[in-house]
């Protein structure tokens, strides 16, 4: 059993308070991603999990037992980061072998556990080979054989694949999925990639300004953001936005199309649809057409609608110039509505 338990931490730099309080917990093999922009404080968060920093507040636990006093190496996780850290003058074999020896295990242990990593890993043809000689996507493939080695509780990754180029990243990105899927280990994962986040996690957590704003599914985060900035860092491009009116009637006034919206919860809100949930029908939104990009499987069209930047993502079929005027069409099931002030969902 690994859960962890982060209870109210907090972490300052000086006067920078770059964690908040945070809460969350992650389940025994869960797949964790924090996702974030640059800055928001994943790193921090993970290195605190990790034990390379100290909470300035608040409590870390994994596996029932409380670990923010304590050194990495008594806290049963393993690492991988962004530059790998792969030593260049060990053959591949030591690389894997380097925790193991570390933790005096038998030979015949070393040897069982190298090879079954590396045969998961499919670099069991590499083991002789000097670290140094090999490509990046193959140190980063050494890099996560040498954490499952360790067969720990916890496995902690930084931007992992962030090094590699497009393809590989994808390669890398569905064996990784595989391979830890396939594991028991607990996994905590940061990333500023919002494809990546979404293909791995089983719950994301969305990160902005030291704070967790949203821990839910992939799914969850993407249909039903908890605030207006997931709506808007998640998803490419991102959801749309405009301002909304109660009308005397109950119904809201969104540039100029009358729409039902929740009750009881004030004059003015921010109506939200993805691009993906707007359709080319009569009674929509006027919207003007601005810059058409055909995308193969669909065409994506910057619209304004009453001065603002509105975006449709629409079938490939259409035929649409700039200056056009549409009527785009909200699937109804697909609004959101947020308050305008707090930016927080209408729930
Ligand atoms: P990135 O994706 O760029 O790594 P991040 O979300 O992981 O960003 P952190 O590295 O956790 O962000 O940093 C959060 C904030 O804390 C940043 O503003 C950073 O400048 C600051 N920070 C991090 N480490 C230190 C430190 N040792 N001393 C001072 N400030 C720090």
């Amino acid at each position: 059993m690994a859960e962890i338990a982060i209870k109210s931490v907090a972490k300052s730099f000086g006067a920078f308070r770059a964690l908040q309080s945070i809460d969350l917990t992650i389940a025994d093999q869960e797949f964790m991603v924090l996702l974030g922009a640059s800055g928001c404080g994943k790193t921090t968060l993970l290195r605190i999990i990790a034990g390379l920093e100290t909470p300035t507040e608040g409590e870390v636990w994994i596996g029932g037992r409380r670990v923010d006093r304590l050194p990495p190496r008594e806290r049963g996780i393993a690492m991988v980061f962004q530059n790998y850290a792969v030593f260049p003058h060990l053959t591949v074999f030591e690389n894997i072998a380097f925790g193991l020896r570390m933790k005096k295990l038998p030979q015949a242990e070393v040897v069982r556990r190298v090879n079954g990593t590396a045969e998961l890993m499919h670099i069991e043809q590499l083991l002789k080979r000097y670290s140094g000689q090999l490509s990046g996507g193959q140190r980063q493939r050494v890099a996560v054989a040498r954490a499952l080695a360790m067969e720990p509780d916890v496995i902690l990754m930084d931007e992992p694949l962030s090094n590699l180029d497009a393809l590989l990243r994808l390669e890398m990105r569905a064996e990784l999925k595989g391979v830890l899927a396939g594991s028991k280990t607990t996994t905590v994962y940061v990333t500023h990639d919002q494809v990546e986040a979404m293909s791995l996690a089983d719950r994301i957590s969305v990160m902005n300004g030291g704070r967790i704003v949203q821990a839910a599914s992939p799914v969850e985060v993407y249909r039903n953001p908890a605030a207006r900035f997931v709506g808007s860092f998640i998803g490419s491009p991102p959801m749309n936005f405009l301002p909304a009116t109660r009308a005397s009637d109950g119904r809201y006034q969104v540039a100029g199309l009358s729409l039902p919206g929740p009750a009881g919860v004030g004059q003015l809100l921010e109506f939200a649809i993805r691009p993906e949930d707007l359709s080319m029908a009569p009674g929509g939104l006027s919207a003007v057409a601005r810059v058409v990009e055909p995308l193969g499987a669909h065409t994506l069209v910057t619209t304004e609608v009453d001065g603002a930047l509105f975006r449709a993502v629409l079938d490939s079929d259409v035929r649409i110039s700039p200056g056009d005027e549409l009527s785009l069409l909200p699937k109804p099931d697909r609004v959101r509505w947020f308050h305008p002030e707090s930016g927080n969902a209408v729930v």
